[in-house]
Formats: structure tokens, C-alpha cells, sequence
């Protein structure tokens, strides 16, 4: 038999797949089952656990007897909006990560608890005489009291001016009826921008026009557009404008940035445009300003959201547009827990609202690139640079067989003295922090590792440490040969050496570095980029760090150290990593006055692809990639999910994810291919193993169908090995 009457629907923290179905009293306090978006907390095995209501029927596929009764309801209201929950329990399927998991990790952390909410200030108020709530019960005389005090105050009566009784009677009138409440943030109010007046935006030209008018062809329907605007085109202005327009409308904007932090100076722009419209969301934020914004923008629209990828699942009461700068960058694929694409699932989210979608690059995906050229996305091109600037000249230094001088050719020191000599400014790129990439032993080839991960250690001279960049491991740094006893070399430059050797070879030129060893607190970040903003600081030397959207006009000549990183990966993003890295540095140079030039240290002068770089042309050089990939049926002509098995245990894991694939495999869709079991590139991390199976399919159902039956039919046998399903897994690593 089968169940029928109110059910409510519960996605409850704990790690089961779907919502799980719950009964609504029929005797309960509260007349209506509460809404979807209500936290409520139920009954699971011997606990009670929080869940959100994620939807409401009348009969369930199981019998009542099995069916157990929601316990409390903890919000007034909810504290999601109904499309939201669709959205999320959307995405946490699509993801194959726990529903409910998926709810609370999007919750501000003062809801994530099972506690009812705490933060705001409570106000209690009488409801008038007409109002739809009808109180039930009879009342005694303290709380006949209470209500008599709440009505002589027509504002109503906050809970703070209450003892804890009488805030816990207040609450237990409100949820009997007889009282209403509402909730207010507390101090210190919304994150916005400092109050002030908003700028008048600078011009467009007529490419940026057009692209305007692109996007906003439709503002009431789903669009998904690429802007794919060359370094220093002026996106930003692109994006003012378009959400300039949705703003007026008294409705939201949401700005999705792969990290806030790095780029103070794009926050600054906009906030100049938009004042106190302007909302900051990400996990740096104190939790009451997290909350401040959540409860903002639950409220009313004419919000600006700049966020990070969490931003997405804000309750938006009214949201307009979506816009995702940088949308090639690799942050917004959360890598553990709920491995999310912010940049998809903000696609999908604006296909569920209804409403127009920005990618914005330089050096677009190639995900986002096939898109367009399959028809789904709008391709809108910026092709010069608005500014002062004009597009740097690159060339390459052939690297092989000269000696390096702390990671730098001859010809390099020479160009960077031009540089210097006519008041140029100069970045330096290298994707490696720390001072030398090994220690080895000349004498008997002893290298310092760390053990847990069987890679090499990082050396730190500064702070006369080895490190593990995988597992963050320490070590002192041994003075000499632990074997042999002979003196020590480091092998291979990080940041940390071309700072050093720069200082020498250039005294009194103002020299700078831009890593996360050089960077660790927010008021260093700012000094280092106003720095070199203001000139003080000549050479600036960092890691990909320097390749985020900075926007510096005396930027004459960029370095790549190594461009070879990344050419010859067994990781089949790499190449596609390394160009977008090269270009969006490159791009840092020739944005003022003076002509910009970029230099390439490499050891592959002849590369088809540093050619197609080197050409100026991203868009060759990621045609000729997604050429490859069309040949060889990867990624964005195939779906991939990748099965992790990790372990202490390099046999367990080893043997599971052998026993999915032995058992599995003749019940699959002979269309879905399967490569594996195989070591991940790095096998070994802090200690754990990790294997990989990789499913990959023509089409996103047979995919989803194979994730199904793995996750169905097998459930992990053994407590050493985890096993996790990453679905469009962003590395193979
Ligand atoms: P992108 O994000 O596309 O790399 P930015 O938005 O940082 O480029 O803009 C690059 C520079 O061009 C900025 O200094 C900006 O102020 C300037 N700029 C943008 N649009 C215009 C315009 N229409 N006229 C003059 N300068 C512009
Ligand atoms: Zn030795
Ligand atoms: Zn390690």
C-alpha cells in the first residue's frame, strides 16, 4: 500500500542521494505543511538531522508505515526560493552529490546548523485585525501580557528587548498565530561599496556597442552569449552597461569572478558605477555579511552580486543576468565535495530563470568555443583594445643548449635592460612558487622527497625550508647530503630564484613578487599591486597570480620563463591551460602609451601551437586544439565522469575500482567506453593512492546512465577506499 496525504519532500544533511519523503502530522501545531525552502528537522535511524523541503505531494511510493514524521519546522519562511531549490537539487543530481549535502553547503553558515536562525534581530508585531492568520488556542496570563506590550508598539517589538522567556514566548505566539514577525539583518549591515555617487561610464566604441546590444536583444528570455573580447578590449565596460540596464529594471545582476581578491581594481570599477547596489559574496566574507547579502537579495531586486562561484545558489528574488568573467578559468569547477562547473551550472541556472547569460574571455574555453559553433551560444567578438593600448609584440628565445642564469637566457637579461633603460615595466611569469623546483645530491644523486606523495621537495630558501606543494609538508632544510655528505644543489627555478637573481644582476630597481609565499594577508596584495601601479616597482615577478585581469598601463614587456610547461602533459586540458595562462599574461602588456612586448623562454622554438600563440591568435591555437580533440573524441565532443578509488591502501583501491569495472562493464551501454583502472598522473597524495576510471560518451545521457549503475550497483566493500564520481572532471590528475 502506498501512502497518500500531506508528504513533505526533505533533502536532509547527511549523505543520501535523493530527498527523502516524511509525514506531516495530521494533529500538528501548525496548520499547513511548511513550504519548500523551510528548514525542518526530522527523525533518520536513531538521530534527528536538519533538512530543507524541497517539494510537497500527496502520495509517496512508500507504505505509511514506514514513513516518519517531521519533527520541528526551525524558519518562519523560506529561506530558499522555489526555483532555487529546483535549481539545486538539479545541479546535486546532475553532480551525483548528495541532495542534501548540496542544500547545506549553499547555506550561509549560521543556517547551516540545525539551530533555528539566530542572527537577525526578530521583530514581533500584532497582527492587524483582518490578517489572514488566525490565532488558535487559549493563552495564559504571561502571555496575554506579551501580546498586550508587543501591540503598544506599533513598530513592533524587537527580541532583543526581551528576557530569553519571553523570547521564547514570543516565538511559540508567533508560530500559534498570534503574533507576526519579520526578520532585520544585524550590524554591520550590507557589504557595499562605501557610499557614494555613482560615475557616469566611460563611452563605448562601436564594437562594445554592439556587443551591448547583443546581449540585451533579449532580457526576458534565455541567451547564452560568449564575449570574446582580446586582453584590454574592455569587457568591463560591456558588462557595466548590460547590467546597467537590467539594474534599471529593478532587477538583479549576478557577476560570477574565479577569485575576488586578485583583482581589487574591478571591484573598485564597479562599485564606482553601481554605489551602495553593489553586494560582495564569497567565503572570506564574515559570516553576518554573507548573510546580510543572502537576506538582500531575497528581498528585492536592483542588487549588483559580485561573487565567487558560491554566489550562484544566492536566493535571488529577482535575478536579470547572469555574467561570468574569465569563464576559461579553472576555479570554477570545485574540486572536492560537490564538483560543480559555476560556469555551467550558471548557464543552466539562467535557462531555468529565463534570462540572458554572459561568458566573458579573452581566451575562451573550448567547451564555450564549441558551444558557439554549434549554434547554442552567441559568439560577440571584441577585437582591439579600447584603452590607450595595442596588442604586444610576441617573439621567442630559444633556450636550448644556452646556460641560464637563475632560470634567465642571456638574450632575456638583455631585453629586460632595454626595458629598464627607457622606464619600461616588466612582469615575469612563472608558474612555480618557491625557490628551486628540487634538492639533489651531485655526488650520489640523492634528491629530497617527501614521502607520503613520492614527488620531489620544494625548496624555500627565504625561509630555509623544503616544502611539498602537494600535501604542504615541511622539512628543514638539510645542510648537506644525508647520504653521502656532500654539499646540497638546487635544481630547476621557482619564483623565489628569479626574484634573487634579479636583485643581483639589476641593483636599485625596484623589484617585487607576486606568489601565495609572498602573499599570504590581503594588505600585502594591496601593497605589491599599488607598487607597481605607482611605478616604485619596476620588475614585478609572480605566478599565475599576475595573469588575473590586472589592468596596469606601464606594463612594456612581459617574460615568460618556461613556456614549455604544460606543452608535452599527459593531461589532456594541459595545452589548452598553458595558452590561456600565455595569453592572459601576455595580456598584460601594452595597455598604456607605450607598445608592449612579450618574450617566450622556450625549448620547442618549432611547437605548432606557441606558433599559433606567438601569431597573436588565440583562436587558431584553439582551433587546432579542438581539431584534436574532435579526432581523438575527447572532451567537448565527449562527456567524461571520472570514478576515483583513494586509499592508504593502494591494493584496495586498486582492486575496487578492478571489481566496478570487471562487474560493471558487460552490463553497460557498449557506446560508453571505459578506460582503466589506471594510476591518476600523480598517483600518490599525502599519503593515499588514487586510481581512476574513466567513462567517456558521445552523448551527456549515456553518461549519466553509466554514473547511474555505477553508483546503483556499488556502493564501496571495503571502509579503506573511497570512491568518489566526479562528473566533467576539469583534470585527470
Ligand atoms: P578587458 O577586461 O577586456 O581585458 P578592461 O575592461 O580591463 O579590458 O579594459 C581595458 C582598459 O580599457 C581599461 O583601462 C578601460 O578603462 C579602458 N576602456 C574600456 N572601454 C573603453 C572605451 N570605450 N574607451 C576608452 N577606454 C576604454
Ligand atoms: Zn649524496
Ligand atoms: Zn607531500
Amino acid at each position: 500500500m502506498t501512502s497518500s496525504g500531506p508528504i513533505v519532500e526533505v533533502a536532509v544533511f547527511c549523505p543520501n542521494l535523493e530527498p527523502l519523503d516524511y509525514l506531516w502530522p495530521a494533529d500538528s501545531r501548525f496548520r499547513q505543511p511548511p513550504e519548500v525552502g523551510i528548514r525542518v528537522r526530522v527523525p533518520l535511524g536513531p538521530r534527528t538531522v536538519a533538512g530543507i523541503v524541497v517539494g510537497r505531494k500527496h502520495a509517496s511510493p512508500l507504505p505509511v508505515r514506514k514513513l516518519r514524521a517531521i519533527r520541528e519546522v526551525l524558519d518562519p519562511q523560506p529561506l530558499l526560493t522555489e526555483t532555487l531549490c529546483a535549481f539545486v537539487l538539479w545541479a546535486s543530481r546532475y553532480y551525483r552529490y548528495p541532495a542534501g549535502l548540496a542544500f547545506q553547503g549553499i547555506l550561509p553558515p549560521a543556517l547551516k546548523q540545525e539551530r533555528s536562525r539566530k542572527r537577525p534581530v526578530r521583530i514581533f508585531w500584532v497582527p492587524p485585525e483582518t490578517g489572514a492568520v488566525e490565532p488558535t488556542g487559549r493563552l495564559g496570563a504571561a502571555s496575554r501580557a506579551l501580546l498586550a506590550e508587543v501591540a503598544r508598539n506599533p513598530e513592533g517589538l524587537e527580541d532583543r528587548a526581551l528576557d530569553p522567556a519571553g523570547r521564547k514566548r514570543a516565538r511559540t505566539l508567533a508560530r500559534r498565530g498570534f503574533l507576526l514577525r519579520r526578520e532585520r539583518p544585524v550590524e554591520p549591515g550590507i557589504p557595499t561599496a562605501p557610499e557614494g555617487r555613482e560615475r557616469c561610464t566611460i563611452p563605448l566604441n562601436a564594437e562594445q556597442l554592439a556587443a551591448v546590444r547583443a546581449i540585451l536583444k533579449t532580457t526576458a528570455d534565455f541567451r547564452c552569449t560568449l564575449l570574446d573580447g582580446v586582453t584590454g578590449s574592455g569587457k568591463t565596460e560591456v558588462y557595466l552597461a548590460v547590467a546597467r540596464a537590467i539594474l534599471d529594471a529593478g532587477r538583479s545582476t549576478l557577476l560570477l569572478l574565479p577569485e575576488i581578491a586578485l583583482t581589487p581594481q574591478l571591484t573598485s570599477r564597479i562599485e564606482e558605477a553601481f554605489g551602495s547596489r553593489v553586494l560582495i559574496y564569497h567565503s572570506e566574507r564574515s559570516p553576518e555579511e554573507r548573510q546580510a547579502v543572502w537576506d538582500a537579495v531575497r528581498e528585492e531586486g536592483g542588487h549588483c552580486v559580485i561573487g565567487t562561484r558560491s554566489a550562484l545558489f544566492l536566493p535571488f528574488a529577482r535575478l536579470g543576468l547572469i555574467v561570468v568573467d574569465e569563464e576559461h578559468d579553472s576555479s570554477f569547477k570545485q574540486q572536492d565535495g560537490f564538483r560543480y562547473s559555476a560556469r555551467d551550472l550558471a548557464v543552466y541556472r539562467a535557462r531555468q530563470l529565463c534570462i540572458p547569460v554572459v561568458l566573458g574571455s579573452a581566451t575562451p574555453s573550448l567547451e564555450s568555443l564549441a558551444n558557439t559553433q554549434a549554434g547554442r551560444y552567441q559568439h560577440v567578438h571584441l577585437t582591439r583594445r579600447a584603452g590607450l593600448g595595442q596588442t604586444p609584440h610576441w617573439s621567442l628565445v630559444d633556450i636550448r643548449g644556452q646556460k641560464l642564469t637563475g632560470g634567465f637566457s642571456d638574450p632575456t637579461l638583455k631585453i629586460m635592460e632595454t626595458h629598464l633603460a627607457s622606464d619600461g615595466q616588466i612582469l615575469v611569469y612563472l608558474n612555480r612558487r618557491g625557490f628551486a623546483r628540487s634538492l639533489l645530491c651531485p655526488d650520489c644523486g640523492w634528491i629530497a622527497t617527501c614521502t607520503p606523495c613520492e614527488s620531489p621537495l620544494t625548496v624555500h630558501q627565504r625561509e630555509h625550508r623544503l616544502l611539498c606543494h602537494r600535501c604542504g609538508l615541511r622539512r628543514t632544510m638539510p645542510e648537506t647530503c644525508p647520504h653521502c655528505g656532500a654539499e646540497l644543489r638546487p635544481r630547476g627555478s621557482g619564483t623565489e630564484r628569479l626574484e634573487a637573481t634579479l636583485a643581483e644582476r639589476f641593483p636599485g630597481v625596484g623589484l617585487a613578487r607576486l606568489d601565495r609565499d609572498a602573499i599570504t594577508r590581503r594588505h600585502q596584495l594591496d601593497s605589491v599591486l599599488e607598487g607597481f601601479r605607482s611605478g616604485v616597482t619596476r620588475v614585478l615577478v609572480g605566478t599565475q597570480m599576475l595573469a588575473k585581469g590586472h589592468d596596469f598601463h606601464g606594463v612594456t614587456l612581459v617574460i615568460v620563463i618556461d613556456a614549455d610547461q604544460g606543452l608535452y602533459s599527459a593531461d589532456f586540458r594541459a595545452a589548452e591551460h598553458m595558452g590561456q595562462q600565455l595569453v592572459q599574461v601576455a595580456g598584460r602588456a601594452g595597455r598604456g602609451l607605450k607598445a608592449g612586448a612579450v618574450v617566450l623562454q622556450t625549448r620547442h622554438p618549432e611547437n605548432p601551437l606557441l606558433h599559433d600563440l606567438f601569431d597573436g591568435s588565440y583562436a587558431s591555437f584553439a582551433e587546432r586544439l579542438l581539431e584534436e580533440r574532435r579526432e581523438a573524441g575527447w572532451p567537448p565532443y565527449a562527456k567524461l565522469a571520472l570514478l576515483v578509488a583513494e586509499s592508504t591502501d593502494s591494493e584496495a583501491a586498486w582492486t575496487a575500482l578492478k571489481t566496478i569495472h570487471r562487474e560493471l562493464g558487460p552490463t553497460l551501454d557498449p557506446r560508453l567506453e571505459t578506460y582503466g583502472p589506471a594510476p591518476a598522473l600523480h598517483p600518490k597524495q599525502a599519503g593515499r593512492w588514487r586510481f581512476h576510471l574513466l567513462l567517456k560518451a558521445a552523448s551527456r545521457h549515456l553518461l549519466q546512465l553509466g554514473c547511474t549503475q555505477i553508483l546503483e550497483r556499488h556502493k564501496p566493500r571495503s571502509k579503506k577506499v573511497r570512491l568518489i564520481l566526479d562528473v566533467d572532471p576539469y583534470s585527470l590528475d
